[in-house]
């Protein structure tokens, strides 16, 4: 039987199962905290978002902050995606990864001079300018290399996605792109300068949305700025969806990737701009319900108040519970029938009382079980840190038949190799 939104997930004889390996066994034989991600469920997404895109000019860009591991990067270049990034170390992974330049998009908000070189220098395919003072910087490093950087401009549509402050971005209070009323002289600015190509739009309203309507409202914005830069003849080349599809954390119902990206085409093709290039940078919905994260219990607690249930992940291994107050469910690895269930809150061993990966959980569980934090595909090991001096969990990728150690647990050693003593 598979779990609701996680399709390669399943309950098999009393245990949890993701791709059909125990989970239980994963966890004992690489240790915990473990992620352990199914590459046939990434491969899956990325096949939802190119089915509704196929048969037009279209870049599936996988938003890599969402989870940026190798091996995932990767699974998605073979899949034939592209990259959105928003660092230079990110662009490093990429390659590193095989991923190709012309396939990469660099967002963000605060791109240095040293990252536009490198990544001119490696050809990407467009930059995702955000501020005028961004576009100068870009003009002036592109034409002391006798270059012209291709770029498209966000635009901050001023819709709201209805979703977590911290992860809305199409707002006017967000920090993030251009706002709508000074798009058009940005563009006339930016086809003014030497350093700059204009090659499209793009917008990005958001993460962890759930219905289509933000996206379309959002569409129709860009597509009025599409309009008037063409009756000023100027012709764009793409228009860039931006990313931000929810997945199914508790009971969420978000539209598919195909249903959503079928609904933008609808709209763009009916507003006369079929022929127009369209690319997507879809991050969590392309890993999040594609990984979890495996913990042992280390000791249960019970209290007066409270029953503890104390694991060895943490909020530096997972922190979306203690900064977004994220729900993530948490099942044990094992069905036990013998144990009575008991309402515990699951928290890890560091110190701070934010320090929680799920509240008031109902769950049948001893000391030594194996516990999976489900969705923890994004937005989990790239926010990881080294908190109270833990290193960072192993992480496992299953393909199929095959178990792939994708990256090794940290040690301390690395952890502090490049610190030094004074004197
Ligand atoms: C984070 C981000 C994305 C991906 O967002 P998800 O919610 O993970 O899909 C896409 N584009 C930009 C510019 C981003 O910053």
């Amino acid at each position: 039987m598979t779990l609701p939104g996680h399709p390669f997930l399943a309950s098999h004889d009393d245990q949890l199962t993701l791709e059909g390996h125990s989970l239980t066994e994963l966890g004992r034989r690489f240790g915990t905290p473990l992620y352990v991600y199914s590459r046939n469920a990434m491969r899956a997404q990325a096949a939802s978002y190119q089915r509704a895109l196929a048969g037009r000019s279209h870049l599936v860009c996988y938003a890599m902050k969402a989870n940026s591991s190798l091996a995932v990067l990767q699974t998605f270049a073979e899949a034939g995606c592209g990259f959105d990034i928003v660092s230079g170390g990110e662009l490093q992974r990429v390659l590193t990864a095989g991923g190709r330049a012309d396939r990469i998009v660099f967002s963000g908000v605060g791109k240095t001079a040293e990252e536009m070189r490198l990544a001119l220098d490696a050809r990407v395919r467009c930059f995702n300018v955000e501020s005028e003072a961004e576009l100068s910087v870009l003009s002036e490093v592109a034409h002391a290399m006798g270059r012209r950087a291709p770029v498209s401009l966000r635009v901050n549509p001023d819709v709201d996605a209805g979703t977590h402050p911290y992860i809305s971005t199409g707002l006017k209070a967000n920090k993030f792109g251009i706002a709508h009323e000074q798009a058009l002289a940005a563009y006339a600015r930016a086809r003014a300068l030497p350093g700059i190509e204009v090659m499209g739009i793009d917008c990005h309203i958001g993460s962890q949305i759930t219905s289509a309507s933000p996206y379309l409202d959002a569409l129709d914005r860009l597509l009025d700025l599409v309009d008037a830069l063409s009756a000023q003849g100027v012709d764009l080349q793409h228009i860039d969806l931006g990313g931000g599809l929810g997945i199914t954390y508790t009971d969420e119902e978000p539209p598919s990737a195909e249903d959503l990206v079928r609904q933008m085409l609808g709209r763009i093709d009916a507003r006369g701009h079929g022929h127009r290039e369209v690319l997507v940078e879809p991050g969590r919905s392309l890993v999040g319900n594609a990984g979890v994260l495996l913990s042992s219990v280390l000791y249960l607690k019970p209290g007066e108040e409270k029953n503890f249930c104390i694991v060895d992940a943490a909020m530096n291994d997972l922190v979306r519970p203690a900064m977004y107050q994220a729900w993530m469910r948490i099942e044990p690895c094992q069905r036990r029938g013998s144990t009575v269930a008991r309402t515990w809150d699951v928290v890890g061993p560091v110190c701070e009382s934010g320090d929680w990966l799920g509240h008031d959980r109902k769950l049948a569980v001893e000391q030594g079980d194996v516990l999976a934090v489900l969705s923890a595909g994004a937005y989990g090991m790239t926010m990881a840190s080294n908190y109270n001096t833990r290193p960072r969990a192993a992480e496992v990728m299953v393909d199929g038949d095959a178990v792939h150690l994708i990256r090794e647990r940290e040690s301390i050693e690395q952890l502090i190799a490049g610190e030094r003593l004074i004197g």
